[in-house]
């Protein structure tokens, strides 16, 4: 149930965030809306594929529904890979849209941006994890290992 949960917030802030996004830069045609919900949900959303790739590396191709839910696999390989969970994108995509001079461009850096954000924030506030887990640098550095008794991240 709480999974259900979790999506339902990502994809509510997903959708306004991408209304917003679009409102902001005033490119108001229904083609840019749509571009800038495509990537609010890229960001906001999809980003948590990356969690078949943390359960391929534990199950294999064995996929099981309730231990996709219910994150088995980090406590399976003790390993949080989650390669599309990362301050870091957020702060280089952030940097991209401050180069940028086209407003269309700006608007999709400003979309993916505010989406990774968004869930970032969303994660963090509904798994109580340590904070620095969430930066990719530190989970290289720690050679993505977890440790399942102090919330998922070392
Ligand atoms: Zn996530």
């Amino acid at each position: 149930m709480n999974s259900y949960i979790d999506i339902g917030f990502h994809a509510a802030t997903s959708l306004a965030l991408g209304y917003l996004v679009w409102r902001i830069f005033g490119i108001n045609d229904r083609r840019n809306l749509l571009i800038s919900l495509f990537f609010t949900f890229l960001g906001g959303l999809l980003i948590d594929v990356d969690h078949f790739l943390d359960h391929f590396l534990s199950f294999g191709l064995n996929f099981n529904y309730e231990y996709f839910i219910s994150g088995e696999y980090f406590m399976m390989s003790n390993k949080a890979y989650i390669i599309f969970h990362a301050v870091e994108y957020v702060i280089i995509l952030g940097l991209i849209y401050f180069f940028l001079k086209d407003q269309k461009r700006k608007m999709i850096f400003a979309s993916l941006a505010l989406g990774v954000l968004a869930h970032l924030l969303i994660d963090i506030f509904l798994v109580p994890n340590p904070i620095k887990g969430y930066f990719i640098i530190y989970r290289i550095l720690n050679g993505f290992n977890v440790d399942m008794s102090q919330g998922i991240f070392e």
